[in-house]
């Protein structure tokens, strides 16, 4: 292949203008970035658009990674820092050749670096760079999680016992850790990659399978052979400190690891089942990203107004309200690490502990032995607070006790179990709290719902019908709609993580004297007078963004 440049490749075959590789070139300059990556970034052009091109022009071969099974013994050929480095995976290969997939096949540092490593000649294939990444992390994840059974597979035959359990920490040096040790770490360590929450270790008849809850659904991931079951499950209790004789009783603890500099909680509970104990391991991440107004998904006006009603408080109430599962707590957390400092106290009452964060007081709610929140709530009282988080108002004692604390000085976070802003007022009135006390406590109340991002890998534009436009309150246009097809990296169902949606009602004084006058009509009118921005737009710049699709705003926002 003889020396290209892929700007002048572009050019020739129409895909960009002189202008814009101008103006791409002028902004790679000094950001360390490939030039392809440039101009997708700023959306000159789209990532197939560039495979098609180079496929073309350079006769190069391309490979759809998502239906493409490397051989695990790729792995070995070429070593895991190259293949990151270099963001190629190798896909095949005889004595004399390899195919090497990459996202860039003009990255001729690569080519040569590979070539002298593995002693081959470098076939380049072109693949997208997502799939590239994954199939990276994948072949060298799971390749780990192989070799520890089958050094597992040979202690047992050699011993004839189970290897011996050790209570060594997951960050230590995992080639000197027993098989055991380093099976049970790479199980986490693809937990961590595929961004699961929990992973569930089950007995079977024919051994154990490792499902991980990956956006909410379990997936198969990896099968342990039976006869390792039991060391398995062993290393994974000595972690959370479990009594490994005792097999007879549910148990639950929990564990601190490393995992690729990330610091990560685990709660493992054991439930003993006809086929052997089956072990749930969740993981609690303190990833940076999810405690940022960005992290849980606030952009523009939202992210401008959450910063606005948290970085102003200092008294009063602030609401988040959304059902199960709609990330109330992830928004909760965003606004203790805003206001969280040395000169504040900071008490956060939860049901359950989920998160363990520095610098705050956290208290474990235990309804079972009378520490309910309205109980918490009166103690932390005596404790000089400056900011209480209350995990959930759930009843009248602990909304009256929250709201009065909120009007006395104090700032009080909190999350509501119901649909939106109005109907959170409105459930607040419900179980008694006088309305004088709400509007007076009340500053903002964020709404939320969690939707399903579209599958990077499978996502495909297409024209939405006048009524699909129509129910999104869009009016007639040509800008597309986006869907997954489904796909290896989403396991078919066309989507592939999750992200926040928000509605964000600051309290002014017309829906103070509308909160107060406890007409709920009035306050609605107040809330359409005001500079407040429904979910629904939130949602439809999503759609239009091709974040998530229409069907799934469907879905979550309900008949809208
Ligand atoms: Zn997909």
């Amino acid at each position: 292949m003889k020396y290209v440049r892929l700007g002048d490749l572009l050019l020739q075959s129409g895909d960009i203008t002189p202008a814009q590789l101008e103006e791409a070139l002028r902004l790679q300059q000094g950001s360390g970035e490939r030039l392809g990556a440039v101009l997708q970034k700023h959306g000159f052009i789209t990532e197939q658009q560039l495979i098609n091109t180079l496929r073309d022009q350079l006769g190069v071969e391309s490979v759809d990674l998502n239906s493409y099974a490397i051989p695990p013994e790729m792995a070995r050929l070429l070593p895991q820092n190259l293949a990151k480095k270099h963001m190629a995976v190798p896909i095949r290969a005889t004595p004399s050749q390899v195919w090497l997939a990459m996202a860039d096949p003009l990255n001729f540092m690569a080519v040569e670096e590979v070539g002298a490593i593995t002693r081959r000649r470098v076939v380049p294939v072109i693949a997208a760079s997502a799939a590239v990444e994954r199939a990276v992390r994948n072949l060298y994840s799971n390749q780990g999680a192989m070799q520890a059974i089958e050094a597992m597979q040979r202690d047992l035959r050699q011993y004839g016992g189970s290897a011996p359990a050790q209570s060594t920490p997951v960050d230590e040096d995992e080639a000197e850790a027993a098989p055991a040790i380093r099976l049970v770490n790479s199980i986490i360590d693809r937990a961590c990659t595929e961004g699961a929450s929990d992973i569930h270790m089950e007995p079977g008849e024919d051994g154990m399978i490792i499902r991980m809850r990956i956006d909410g659904a379990l997936r198969a991931i990896i099968p342990v052979p039976q006869e390792l079951q039991r060391s398995v499950i062993s290393r994974t209790k000595i972690m959370a400190r479990l009594d490994i004789a005792q097999k007879q009783i549910p148990q639950d603890g929990r564990a601190n690891v490393t995992v690729r500099q990330e610091s990560l909680d685990l709660r493992i509970s054991t439930l003993p089942t006809i086929h052997g104990e089956k072990v749930v391991v969740r993981l609690l991440r303190k990833t940076p990203e999810l405690t940022t107004p960005e992290g849980i998904g606030l952009t523009g006006d939202n992210r401008e107004r959450f910063c606005r009603l948290v970085d102003n408080a200092t008294e009063g109430a602030i609401l988040i309200v959304g059902p199960t599962g709609s990330g109330k707590t992830s928004t909760l957390h965003a606004m203790i690490d805003r206001l969280k400092s040395e000169e504040v106290n900071l008490v956060s009452l939860e049901d359950p502990v989920e998160y363990r964060i520095d610098g705050l007081c956290q208290v474990q709610i235990n309804e079972k032995t009378g520490l309910t929140f309205a109980n918490a709530l009166r103690s932390v009282f005596r404790q000089d607070p400056d900011i209480i988080a209350v995990g959930e108002i759930r009843d009248g004692e602990t909304a009256e006790i929250a709201m009065r604390a909120a009007m006395t000085g104090h700032l009080v976070l909190s999350t509501i179990h119901t649909n939106n802003a109005v109907s959170s007022i409105d459930r607040l009135l419900d179980i008694g709290v006088e309305p004088y006390l709400i509007a007076g406590a009340v500053k903002g109340i964020v709404s939320q719902r969690l939707v399903r991002r579209v599958c990077p890998h499978c996502r495909t534009a297409y024209s939405p019908s006048p009524e699909e436009r129509a129910a999104l309150e869009l009016p007639a246009g040509d800008s597309p709609f986006y869907r997954g097809t489904g796909c290896g990296e989403c396991f078919g169902t066309g989507y592939r993580g999750r992200v926040g949606v928000f509605e964000i009602l600051l309290i002014d004084p017309a829906i103070r004297r509308a909160i107060h006058s406890r007409s709920l009509k009035e306050l609605e009118a107040a809330i359409a007078a005001s500079d407040f921005h429904p979910i629904l737009e939130n949602c439809r710049q999503l759609v239009l963004n091709g974040v998530t699709s229409s069907e799934e705003v469907h879905r979550v926002l309900g008949g809208i």
